[in-house]
């Protein structure tokens, strides 16, 4: 057993891994700017109230989950890590004055958060997320971009059998009847629930429905559903985006005790599963639309909606389907004199000055075990560097094919990005 080891609930990302997580950050960026997002970047740790005021001081994330970290100077724990990226970008939002910009404003981030959660498999202390974030719109139609927007993600990386579990949580308006009737009905159901749910019931009803306790999950089964509570104008909202939704070919599962683990929200919340893994612990991620949060932070009410999807379970789902990728070069330089690294590094790196994914055979071995070498790497060509190079010349083998032929050193850039087009080497795939 090694001294050191990563904290309990963290773990390095090898290189195995991060061609992975790397082909999961590509596609967030490449998406989000197709879809118009801009990325922004904000503090791993904000003043602790940011996620007591933004998230809710009931919620699990903040109650139990929340990093703090102690000030040197004071010893307070006025920080947190971040346990989510909402609250933070809400915060720049306001502190930059964002609302004098165009709205909506899309933003976008990819990176770690933080909660002090037990560690178990799917659940970690350390994960990252892919988030988007449109502030300044009151939906429904964005709120079905935007959840097309997490379908694509999840599909795009790979994921199959994804389905989108969809719910309305009302607003100030409605919201309040239905808690009532939550509280009236948990209440008469007490004596069967656990001390901190009978906590919840008296701080935040509403977090009830997301327990993971399986004795409040039954009491559950009969409690009433936010449904047939919901004001006029959320079920113009929620009937207006399930026919967007319709319009784009998304059908979505209903999922009335659907609430999400964050206070903020209103209107719009979502989750994406892969079918057949239900339950709490494997949700790809989820979103929803927070049009109360702004407005915790100084500003005026402020429409807006997000998701946060989960790397950490897309890579899970992806390897579980062995459809991780895996990073290829296009070709290795390799050559008859096993002496002549010179050659081979300068090739390579003339390659890699034109963007081809090129490796060279570094090791003064032999030509056999250099080309063997090659093949391990998982490369489409070797390139065989040896007498036609006077004359300006390569052997270009095909080693896949098991081919070879002779090819002008000047010709090479674009004899492999043929190859790499039709066979997409040299990046995830
Ligand atoms: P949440 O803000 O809790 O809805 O989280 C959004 C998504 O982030 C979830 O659907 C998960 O995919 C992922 N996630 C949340 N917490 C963790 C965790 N502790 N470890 C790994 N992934 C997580």
């Amino acid at each position: 057993m090694p001294k050191f080891q990563a904290p309990r609930g963290t773990r390095d990302l090898l290189p195995s891994d991060m061609a992975v997580y790397r082909g999961l950050e590509t596609l967030g960026r490449r998406l989000a700017a197709i879809y118009g997002y801009q990325p922004i970047e904000t503090p791993l740790f904000e003043d602790s109230a940011v996620f007591e005021r933004g998230i809710g001081e009931a919620t699990d994330v903040v109650e139990k989950e929340l990093f703090r970290i102690k000030s040197p100077g004071s010893g307070d724990e006025r920080w947190a890590l971040r346990p989510e990226p909402t609250a933070g970008i809400c915060r720049a939002y306001v502190e930059h004055g964002m609302h004098t910009l165009p709205q909506p404003v899309r933003l976008t981030t990819f990176g770690p958060m933080f909660r002090y959660d037990r560690p178990q498999a799917g659940r970690y202390r350390q994960f990252w997320q892919f988030d988007v974030e449109v502030i300044g719109d009151p939906g429904p139609a964005v709120d079905a971009e935007v959840i097309e927007l997490a379908l694509r993600y999840v599909r795009d990386a790979g994921v199959a059998n994804v389905e989108l579990h969809l719910n309305s949580i009302g607003d100030g308006a409605c919201r309040p009847a239905y808690v009532a009737a939550l509280v009236e009905y948990m209440s008469g159901h007490a004596k069967d629930l656990p001390d901190l749910e009978r906590r919840r019931l008296a701080a935040n009803p509403l977090r009830l429905l997301d327990t993971k306790d399986a004795r409040t999950q039954a009491v559950l089964e009969g409690a009433p559903t936010i449904d047939s509570y919901l004001c006029p104008a959320c079920r113009d909202h929620f009937d207006s985006l399930l026919a967007h939704l319709a319009r784009l070919g998304i059908e979505p599962r209903r999922a009335p005790r659907l609430v999400r683990g964050l206070d903020y929200y209103t209107r719009t919340a979502f989750e994406l599963y892969q079918r057949g893994a239900e339950g709490q612990q494997s949700a790809l991620g989820g979103g929803g639309r927070y049009d109360g949060l702004i407005e915790l932070f100084g500003a005026r009410p402020t429409p807006a909606i997000g998701f946060g999807l989960g790397i950490d379970r897309i890579a899970g789902a992806l390897a579980a389907a062995e459809k991780a990728p895996t990073m290829y070069p296009v070709a290795v330089v390799v050559g008859a004199d096993p002496s002549a690294t010179d050659l081979r590094l300068k090739l390579a790196t003339d390659l890699r000055a034109a963007g081809i994914a090129a490796s060279a055979e570094l090791a003064p071995r032999k030509l056999g075990r250099q080309l063997e070498g090659a093949a391990r790497d998982g490369a489409h060509f070797a390139i065989v560097v040896g007498d036609e190079l006077d004359a300006g010349q390569v052997q270009l083998r095909d080693l896949e094919a098991g081919t070879q032929r002779v090819v002008n050193v000047a010709d090479l850039v674009r004899e492999l990005e043929r190859a790499h087009a039709s066979h997409r080497h040299g990046e995830a795939r």
